[in-house]
């Protein structure tokens, strides 16, 4: 039996109220997110994870449309990486691995956030973000300058590991506490986030094992295992998505910090000294798939490393624009032969490639782009979140929909008989069912038209079709288009070929 240490229940500090959950979701400030994360709730697709007891934090679980919107967006990755890229081939690896990997990963000795306490409203914050959101907050007043020289500040006392340096430097920016707003800061200490547990039946410290922290070193340990299998060569990927586990201490950002949340990793293998040139290329085709998604290339940007992870050599985040501000949803790190070398050094195994164009054994380098699943559905809610406008002067309304590309729209299309007789069910039931092998579909037939629209527009599917009495005669329906409610008459048989055109792989990957 397995028994996760966190697991106290009992303990006030992460059993939270709803209310903290959701309305004090973003560190107690509002930023217009609230509406978003109630909308999540109330449609279906995020709830507290175990609601009934009041919701554990930082943990959630995905409704019906949620979940299928996070498997349309796990599939676009897998589909991107793995079906058009002929050298980046799939893998699934296990949550739990041997210890020593985690050892060789360094996780066990340097996976720590340095925290910092407030004495007052004894709240707990990531040192290192109060100094980036004060650098932020010089950049957007006009001291660009500022900002720089304080993350360059930041980063020098990390890289030192100078804790007291860093705990000065907040106080001389005098950065206070949002809820107490005072300076009276404890010193920063080192927390680390990997969560433990035991295996097997007896408990001493030989069967301790770790909750995987991030999925890459199930691909590592794998590489000479694909390799070999898989028959390929330097350079090509390994692509899997799952779980990681992170005992995140500021968790109160919805679903934007989770303790536990997925990842879609690629690990891309490669000759030591190439790793710029496929950094810069990995870059480049990241970007592109976010905008890909419908992602508008102004709230798309790429950020610089201040302070480079312990295994990096160069390191980028793709940062999104959300409401509270632009935020990492994805990173890309050179991460030389750090993981394969100490893996090879733990494990006295051979971690080397021969390269037979070169004649030379190597253990190669890696490039890694290492998006969070949950953090890019964040940014998929808070991108298609509209509320504009609608209906003619005099019967002016409020319109809440969801834009979502429709390829990631949980529903894709919505059958709607306009009345629940004169055989138009029977006609909205046949569609239906000759659809349903090829999209997600929903039918209904009670309630006004408009209702059902409304609802639709809610979820954001991206198609209604309405069955109405002309269909009996001509064969025809009409399709009303969520995001300029505009209404076209097409055959029946021409339906599949819509949608299709606007699920299509070819249609979002073109670009890439
Ligand atoms: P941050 O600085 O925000 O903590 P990170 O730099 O530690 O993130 P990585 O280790 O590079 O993140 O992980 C890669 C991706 O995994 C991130 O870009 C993010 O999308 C996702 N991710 C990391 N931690 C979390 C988390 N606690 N909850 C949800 N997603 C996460």
């Amino acid at each position: 039996m397995f028994e996760i240490s966190v697991q106290t229940y009992a303990h006030k500090s992460i059993v939270i109220s709803l209310q903290e959950l959701f309305l004090e979701a973003m560190n107690e400030q509002d930023f217009g997110i609230k509406e978003i994360i109630s909308h999540a709730k109330e449609y279906g697709f995020v709830y507290p994870s175990s609601e009934i007891y009041d919701g554990l934090q930082a943990v959630y679980d995905y409704g019906p449309y949620g979940a299928e919107l996070k498997n349309n967006l796990k599939n676009l990755w897998w589909q991107a990486m793995v079906k058009l890229n002929e050298n980046v081939v799939g893998l699934d690896a296990a949550i739990f691995m041997h210890p020593l990997t985690w050892k060789a990963s360094g996780h066990v000795d340097s996976f720590n956030d340095p925290m910092i306490d407030n004495k007052d409203s004894k709240k707990r914050y990531r040192a290192d973000v109060l100094l980036e959101d004060k650098a932020a907050e010089l950049a957007t007043n006009g001291s660009q300058d500022k900002a720089d020289a304080l993350l360059k500040e930041m980063g020098k006392l990390l890289d030192a590991e100078n804790l007291e340096g860093v705990r000065q430097l907040i106080i001389d920016n005098e950065i206070a506490c949002p809820i107490s707003g005072t300076l009276n800061w404890t010193e920063v200490r080192q927390f680390n986030l990997m969560f433990s547990t035991q295996i097997g039946s007896v408990a001493d410290d030989a069967n301790n094992i770790y909750l995987r922290p991030e999925t890459a070193q199930g691909i590592f340990v794998n590489f000479l295992n694909v390799q070999k299998t898989a028959r390929q060569k330097i350079p090509f990927g390994i692509a899997q998505i799952g779980k990681a586990f992170r005992n995140e201490i500021v968790a109160r950002q919805f679903i934007f910090r989770m303790r536990e949340f997925e990842q879609m990793e690629m690990q891309f293998f490669i000759r030591p000294g190439e790793e710029m040139e496929w950094y810069e290329h990995w870059k480049q085709i990241r970007l592109k798939w976010h905008r890909a998604l419908g992602i508008p290339n102004e709230d798309l940007r790429f950020h610089d490393h201040d302070k480079l992870a312990h295994y990096a050599n160069a390191a980028v985040d793709i940062e999104f624009k959300f409401p509270f501000g632009f935020k990492e949803v994805e990173g890309i790190h050179s991460r030389t032969d750090f993981d394969l070398g100490n893996h090879q050094e733990l494990s006295r195994k051979k971690m080397q490639y021969f390269d037979p164009t070169i004649n030379k054994n190597y253990v190669p380098y890696v490039i890694e782009t290492s998006a969070g699943a949950d953090r890019l559905f964040f940014m998929l809610l808070c991108n298609g979140f509209k509320q504009v406008t609608a209906g003619a002067e005099a019967h002016q309304k409020q319109r809440t929909f969801l834009k979502f590309h429709p390829a990631l729209a949980p529903v894709k299309a919505a059958i709607l008989p306009l009345v629940k007789k004169d055989g138009l069910p029977e006609i909205g039931r046949k569609i239906f069912e000759d659809l349903k092998y090829d999209f997600n579909l929903i039918y209904e037939d009670a309630q006004s038209i408009g209702k059902r629209y409304t609802r639709q527009d809610l979820i954001g599917t991206p198609f209604c079709i309405a069955v109405d009495h002309q269909t009996k005669e001509d064969e025809t329906v009409t399709i009303r288009h969520r995001d300029t409610m505009e209404q076209e008459r097409v055959k029946i048989s021409a339906l599949k070929g819509i949608i299709e055109k606007e699920v299509s792989l070819k249609n979002i990957f073109r670009e890439l």
